[in-house]
Formats: structure tokens, sequence, C-alpha cells
């Protein structure tokens, strides 16, 4: 909603916030809350409020740490949890240097510069439906979060095998309290895996979306004494967690994906965008990938894609067009996980298809068969190639691809690429159980 500074004044009053909760998300998708009392309101309504971005991970070296928050007046928001001592309202912000300008460090900034190139191209929206998969844990008694699932339940399993159900089924009315359109809950194909879809948003509500999306499933399952997880893949042999992106394009006369008239009632801009996400895909996969664990997801036997391919009706490839025309007329992008920062991952698989746009990039064949049955060779004569296998390859496939680099910007883009090369590194170094299973009697 469209508010003024004394529109949210009068809601501060009449509603009793006693606390403002500052928000604004760092390089690798995680939540950052600056916390004031209400007494900041009008400091923060005219753009002085300033905070320590030395403290904030991939953002700001110490010497030049002064960073200001600017908030998006349209994400005003009381939460509907009130603590004893009144209520807290959140706001998104924006990061602004000292002299004005939108720090190129933060991600949010960053989606909002791809966002006024989108435009430029002639379009209005890009909208984004995403499909965000997560585990409940059970939680010990410190609080802590167990490996023990909650429940044995299924793919659209009910109570009792779903223990979950009462927890999800706060999570959404929560969810509804707070502005979301929920679409569809249900169990996923793991035991103790849930998925909740709300309806598709302009990019930059819909990354802000999926940041509030996370934090009120925590909130909640915690009251339940369970832990909620968006890790990709947090047990080996079930189901991993993606987050599926369902995509469009909007421009005055609606949907630019469908022509009533086109192959498959899709439009040209369907297919130009549709042959820069194919051509770009290797690249934005450290992106919608970002970490270790993320490439244990992306294996044969799981629903998750290991290939670079798309379809009009099969739910192995990389991405589907789902078969609702007209307004609904969407791709989908199946490989991005939830422990992707939305910011970064919708601003760079936009840029894949504005470059698919401009340049009319023509996709590939339609993949119609089951990928997971072809042989190498086959593959090879349908023009499919592999995802990245490791976040290694996947950082490589990145730093080849200029066109991937730009829709980060250089600040974030060198900052992603130190921090993800001393991850892997880290974890590279390490010497698991299974290796000591495998070799250490063996030689
Ligand atoms: P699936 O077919 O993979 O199960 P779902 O029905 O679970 O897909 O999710 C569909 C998602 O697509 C929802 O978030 C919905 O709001 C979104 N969606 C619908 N139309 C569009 C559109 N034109 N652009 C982007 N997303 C859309
Ligand atoms: N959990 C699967 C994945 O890792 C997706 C299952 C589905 O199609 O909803 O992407
Ligand atoms: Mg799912
Ligand atoms: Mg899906």
């Amino acid at each position: 909603p469209a508010f003024t500074k004394d529109d949210i004044r009068q809601m501060a009053k009449d509603e009793d916030v006693k606390f403002l909760r500052l928000m604004f998300t760092d390089l690798f998708g995680t939540i950052k809350n600056v916390e004031v009392p209400i007494s900041q309101l009008g400091k923060l309504l005219d753009n002085k409020l300033m905070f320590d971005g030395s403290s904030i991970d991939g953002f700001v070296r110490i010497e030049e740490s002064d960073m200001y928050l600017y908030p998006d007046l349209s994400t005003w928001m009381i939460f509907p949890w009130s603590t004893e001592r009144g209520k807290i309202a959140r706001v998104i912000c924006e990061v602004y240097t000292p002299d004005g300008k939108p720090f190129e460090g933060d991600p949010r900034n960053n989606l909002i510069r791809v966002l006024a190139d989108m435009r430029k191209a002639g379009f209005t929206d890009f909208n984004i439906g995403p499909e965000p998969e997560f585990f409940l844990f059970k939680m010990d008694e410190n609080g802590k979060p167990t490996t023990e699932l909650n429940d044995k339940g299924s793919y659209f399993d009910m109570a009792p095998m779903d223990l979950g159900e009462n927890c999800r089924r706060e999570i959404v009315l929560t969810l509804e309290e707070m502005g979301f359109d929920v679409e569809a809950a249900h169990h996923e194909v793991a035991p103790g895996q849930h998925e909740i879809d709300f309806k598709y948003a302009d990019a930059l509500a819909a990354a802000d979306n999926i940041q509030t999306f996370k934090l009120v499933v925590k909130t909640i399952a915690r009251k339940y004494g369970l832990y909620a997880t968006f890790m990709p893949k947090p047990l080996a042999g079930i189901n991993g967690s993606g987050m599926h992106l369902n995509m469009s394009l909007f421009h005055d006369k609606g949907n630019a994906f469908y022509d009533e008239k086109g192959n498959m009632q899709l439009s040209e801009d369907a297919f130009h965008f549709l042959g820069g996400l194919l051509k770009h895909a290797r690249s934005f996969t450290a992106i919608c990938n970002p970490i270790v664990n993320s490439y244990k997801r992306l294996v044969p036997g799981y629903e998750a894609p290991v290939y670079v391919a798309w379809s009009g009706s099969n739910r192995s490839p990389l991405i589907r067009v789902p078969s609702s025309r007209g307004l609904s007329t969407r791709l989908e992008l199946r490989s991005v996980d939830p422990a992707a920062n939305p910011y970064l991952a919708i601003a760079a698989v936009l840029e894949a298809g504005l470059d698919g746009l401009r340049n009319k990039l023509a996709p590939q064949e339609a993949v119609d068969r089951n990928i997971y049955r072809m042989d190498a060779e086959e593959r090879q004569e349908n023009h499919i190639t592999n995802l990245p296998d490791t976040l290694h390859n996947a950082l490589k496939d990145l730093a080849a691809d200029e066109v991937m680099r730009n829709a980060m910007g250089h600040h974030l883009y060198q900052s992603f690429i130190e921090a993800k090369n001393l991850e892997y590194n880290s974890y590279r170094t390490q010497v698991s159980e299974w290796e000591r299973d495998q070799y250490l009697e063996l030689y």
C-alpha cells in the first residue's frame, strides 16, 4: 500500500506501536534488523536514521561505516504478535551512503537498479510467484534444532500423519493477517517437509515477501517447539527444499508472455526470455544456489533439476511452462533454492531474460521426455547440458559471464566471490565421516 508519512504517524499512534524494526538484507540473504524505539520515528521518516554498516557481512570497511536507512513506506506493517510492552512495527529500508546515494552493496538497491532497466525495455512489472519449501525439525530442551523430523508424512498427507499441520495452519493465518494472499499450503514429498505458496507480486514486493515469509515461518514454528529450516538439503536420501520461481513480464496491455496466436500461445517475448534464462542458467546457479549444501540437492532422483532444458509438460527439466495461459502465463524456474538471497536471485534471472530479449535469443527445442532416462549421447543430441555440480564450479561459471556479473553490480559481485571462495575452501579442507568410513580401513 502507498502510505504517506502522516498515515504512518497516525497508525503508529492508533495502534500504540512501541518499537520499530528496520529491516534490510545482507549479501547472504540474511535479514538484518535495527530496532529503535518509537521516539525515532520522525528521524526515520526524514531519512536521518544512521547505523554502523561495518558490522554487516559483505557491506563496507570500518573506515566508511556510517550508513543511512531510508524507509520504503509501502512496506510498513505492524506485527500481529504483540509483546507485553506494546506493538512492534517493521519497515523495510534501503541502505544509503552519507552523501545520499543508494549504497551499491545493498541487494535491494541492486534489484531496484535492474528493475529500472526493465522499465526502459518497455515493461511495467516482473511478477514473481515463489514456492518455498522447508522442513520442520524437533527442537531439544535448549531450543537447538535436532535432526529429528516432526512427522512421517508425505505429499498432501492429512493429520494425524502430518503433525506439522497445526503449525502450518497458524503460519498461514499469520501470513494472511500480514496481508499475504496464500494460495496453497501442503505437506511436501519428504517427511517433515512443507510448502506454502502465496500470490505473485512485482519483483521487489515478492523479494520482500520471501524475507517476511521466512521470518514468520521460523517465528511460528518456535511456538510449536519446532525448528523451521530453509537449508536446501538437510538430509541425504530424501527430497531437498527448493524455491521454484514462477515469473512473467507485464506491460501496459497485460501479460507480455501471452499471445493467443503464438506457438503454444506464448509470445515472442516469452521465447526470448526463455532463451536468455537457458543461456545464463549455469552462470546464475551460484546466485540462485549459493551454498555448498545447495549442490547436494541438485542431484538426480529427488525432483530437483540437474540438466539445462525446458518443457511444456513434464516436471523434470530446469524450466517448465505451466499450462495456464492469459494472465497466469508464466515460466517456472525450478533450480532456485530457499538459501538464495531473493533480491539477488530475482535480479539475476531478470537480467538473464532481458539479455534474451535484447539479443532475440531462441531457446533450444523443448524436451518432453524424461531426461533422466537419456544417456549422455542422447542428451548431447538434444543440446542438454548440466547445471554446475559444486559451488566451486558454479562460481567459475558466474565469473565467466559478464551479463550475470553485471546483474549483481561490481560491489556485490566482488564481496560475493570473495566470501563464497572462502566458504568453499573451508568445506574442501574438511575431512568427513564418509571419507573415514570409505577409506580408513581400506588403505
Ligand atoms: P506448481 O504448478 O509448481 O505446483 P503452484 O500452483 O504451486 O505451482 O504455484 C504457482 C505460483 O505461480 C503461485 O505463486 C502463483 O501466484 C504464481 N503465478 C500465477 N500467475 C503468475 C504470473 N503471471 N507470473 C508469475 N507468477 C504467477
Ligand atoms: N522438493 C523438490 C525440489 O527440490 C520439488 C518438489 C515439487 O515439485 O514441488 O525442488
Ligand atoms: Mg513443491
Ligand atoms: Mg512448482
